[in-house]
């Protein structure tokens, strides 16, 4: 499994693999000690139940999508019709249109899953079987707010 870190203090991301990390890391950015306590069951990719940044137990899942990569599609569609218009094939342009939202959706489709945690946002990519729902407002505003508290973010 890997996971990505969220710095409590910068919000930087650390990604670490959970079978090999260490008891503590050092953001890259801000240099804070993080301490990290991985689960047998996060080492084994077996299931995320509890977050070793931030201790909670509370995930959600969301598609592990990189809008990056959403946009070079769109922007590349973009700029070939554009092509296409100024030299008359019209047709070819909103094919290529059509084609770019087609292959947006088909990428979307088979993405995978990320767990991610309610309070720190650590994300979590591995095998193990999704258990977590998907995005709850109230539930992140609730532990989102517990979290800073504690982290003295607010
Ligand atoms: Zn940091
Ligand atoms: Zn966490």
């Amino acid at each position: 499994m890997q996971i990505l870190v969220r710095c409590p203090k910068c919000n930087a991301g650390l990604p670490i693999g959970a079978s090999d990390s260490s008891a503590q890391i050092a953001c890259g950015a801000c240099g804070r000690e993080i301490p990290l306590d991985v689960s047998e069951e996060i080492r084994a990719d077996r299931a995320v139940d509890r977050c070793p940044q931030c201790a909670g137990a509370d995930f959600y899942i969301r598609k592990d999508f990189d809008p990056k990569l959403g946009v070079a599609v769109v922007a590349a569609a973009a700029i070939i019709s554009g092509g296409c218009f100024f030299y008359g094939r019209d047709a070819i342009a909103y094919g290529v249109l059509a084609s770019a939202v087609v292959l947006d959706l088909v990428i979307y489709r088979f993405l995978g899953t990320v767990t991610v945690c309610y309070r720190c946002h650590s994300e979590f990519r591995g095998r193990y079987p999704r258990t977590a729902s998907g995005f709850d407002l109230h539930t992140a505003d609730v532990l989102e707010q517990e979290y800073e508290r504690r982290i003295g973010r607010r």
